[in-house]
């Protein structure tokens, strides 16, 4: 095990805390440990507010550990690094996403896919981070955060920390399925709900070079979806739809926070057709007959490794992908909650932490 020192001198970050599910969100101070041999402590510049954030503050998972810092689309530069840490120094411009830790042993962590760590992975809020200090980890809300030296990204040179931040998690979580089931040249693709991953989703798979169909619940984000790169839009509000656009794409990224019906969208397959799930709304309907009939797949995805975030970062800088942010002051917090819930975000609300002060 990595980083197993316990720390016992403390930092304290400045944060946005709620203190249960139907507590806003407001200013709070905070604990960091000082960077032990490992770590790196990097003040935070900006972090992105992911839909998660809304879904664990408000305990719709069940399971949330109150009071509770939110926040994994974090970019900054480091102040500080530990003792025996090479591959950081103070002012480089770095990242952190939904995880800060993992055991490094089992078969998926040496398969760099930390995010499934048989163990259990340490997320960047929510989890005790029992590889390291063993306290309940606070989220990307807050001045700043000491990470173990494993878990940091680098931003490539010439990519702004704002417009960054929501690759931390919205990038690589569209990132990893696009890259998994071979979208690319000649493949007809649908992503489902233009918010904070969907926006990022048609960027990416522009940038792979597929045909990329916007599929939105109304008509409101229609010439969005155009100047984003979309092909083409489909509004869902409108039944037919589903009836006039059967079997059209080989390949669906559903986005959706809400619960909807999964057989609806899984008609717009082809025969032998994957439609891959990210979105985790509460549980959602789904008719056997929508994949039996026609072989089709129905597949899910969780965020990606730390190998593949930097693949990620790497290829969103070569090929110009950034979100379309709306910087807000933390004050803005609980507000942005409630226009994300209302679909009313273009595209990733992005909190400037110095206004924390
Ligand atoms: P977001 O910015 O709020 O976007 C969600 C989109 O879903 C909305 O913009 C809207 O798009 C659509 N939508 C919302 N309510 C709907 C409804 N009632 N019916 C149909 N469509 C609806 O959220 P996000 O940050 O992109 O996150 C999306 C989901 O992915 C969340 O459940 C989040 O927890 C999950 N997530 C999963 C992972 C993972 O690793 N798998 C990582 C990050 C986030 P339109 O207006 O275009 O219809
Ligand atoms: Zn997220
Ligand atoms: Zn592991």
């Amino acid at each position: 095990m990595v980083n197993a020192e316990l720390c016992t001198t403390m930092s304290i970050a400045k944060a946005y805390s709620a203190q249960g599910a139907s507590s806003p969100l407001a200013p709070d101070t905070i604990e960091r440990r000082d960077p032990g041999p490992h770590d790196v402590w990097i003040d935070i510049a900006y972090c992105g507010v992911c839909h998660s954030d809304v879904h664990a503050v408000r305990d719709e998972w069940g399971g949330t550990r109150f009071p509770i810092v939110p926040g994994h689309e974090i970019t900054g530069t480091v102040r500080e690094v530990g003792s025996a840490v090479k591959r950081w120094k103070t002012g480089d411009r770095v990242g952190v996403g939904c995880m800060v830790n993992s055991c490094r042993e089992c078969s998926a962590c040496r398969e760099h896919e930390e995010q499934f760590c048989e163990r259990g992975m340490t997320a960047t809020y929510n989890s005790y981070d029992k590889y390291g200090d063993r306290s309940l980890t606070k989220g990307g809300y807050s001045t700043h955060i000491v990470v173990n030296e494993d878990f940091v990204l680098r931003i490539p040179d010439g990519m702004p920390l704002d417009r960054t931040a929501p690759l931390l998690c919205a990038g690589i979580t569209t990132y990893s399925p696009l890259r998994r089931f071979g979208v690319g040249p000649g493949m007809h693709m649908g992503v489902v709900g233009l918010g904070g991953l969907g926006h990022v989703a048609v960027k990416i798979a522009k940038a792979m070079g597929a045909h990329v169909t916007m599929i939105s619940h109304s008509e409101r984000k229609r010439a969005d979806a155009a100047k984003l790169g979309a092909d083409d839009f489909l509004a869902t509000h409108d039944p037919d739809v589903f009836a006039h656009n059967k079997k059209r794409f080989d390949f669906i990224l559903d986005t959706i926070s809400a619960k909807h019906d999964y057989s609806a969208y899984l008609g717009l397959l082809k025969r032998g057709g994957t439609m891959v799930l990210v979105g985790i709304p509460e549980a959602s309907p789904l008719d056997a007959g929508a994949l039996v009939h026609q072989r089709r797949q129905l597949a899910g995805s969780l965020i990606g490794g730390i190998k593949e975030t930097q693949e990620m970062l790497d290829f969103c800088a070569k090929h110009g992908v950034l979100a379309d942010i709306e910087l807000i002051p933390a004050s803005k917090i609980n507000e942005a909650y409630d226009r994300m819930v209302r679909s009313d975000v273009r595209y990733r609300f992005v909190i400037d932490i110095q206004s924390l002060g």
